[in-house]
């Protein structure tokens, strides 16, 4: 019966650590530039990689978010590298925005498989434990990123409009699962 009731609170404790470690970003934000580059800095991190769609850009637009710009350079000085690393196909879609922030891009990243962060930290020159993945869709951009061990910092989707996945799977587990912060940011 004991034996029973610890593998049950044993089954029952992955469950949360998993749920702890791997749905779980560091840090929430409303947006890429609510993000306080000195404070990643100071968390050991040298090289973000954002996301491209609803984080630096609405869907499908060449618009950048205001304040983005702004932050690029920020976090340049504050020794940051910066790249985009996109599940988006389009090299025609991704390269002005990226050339217009001087930062270099990863295109069909497949998040959240491993290979687009690995290409991506290869362009920062960085490693996990000193790279931050910065993205709006949890099922992607956190998750894999978590499983990497990189820095997470989940910001909020600026639209509604998405690719029809998203919307029909991706945001109502999300909505199930929480988009709660592991430390307070
Ligand atoms: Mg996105």
């Amino acid at each position: 019966m004991r034996a029973r009731a610890n593998t049950y609170n044993t089954v029952v404790f992955q469950f949360f650590r998993t749920i702890h470690e791997v749905f779980r970003p560091h840090w929430t934000a409303p947006g890429v530039p609510d993000i306080d580059c000195a404070r990643l800095a100071a968390h050991g991190i040298r090289g973000v990689m954002l996301d491209l769609d609803n984080t630096l850009a609405p869907w499908r637009s060449p618009a950048i978010f205001p304040g983005v710009a702004a932050w690029i350079a920020q976090a340049k000085a504050c020794g940051l590298r910066a790249c985009i690393v996109t599940n988006a196909g389009s090299a025609a879609r991704v390269r002005p925005i990226a050339d217009s922030l001087a930062i270099p891009w990863v295109t069909r990243a497949l998040k959240p498989l491993a290979g687009g962060y690995r290409r991506g930290m290869a362009l920062l020159g960085t490693a996990p434990d000193s790279t931050a993945m910065i993205g709006d869709m949890l099922l992607t951009d956190i998750i894999g990123a978590n499983r990497l061990g990189l820095f997470t910092v989940l910001v909020e989707p600026k639209s509604a409009r998405e690719a029809l996945p998203a919307r029909l799977v991706q945001r109502p587990l999300e909505r199930l699962i929480g988009r709660k912060p592991r430390l307070a940011r």
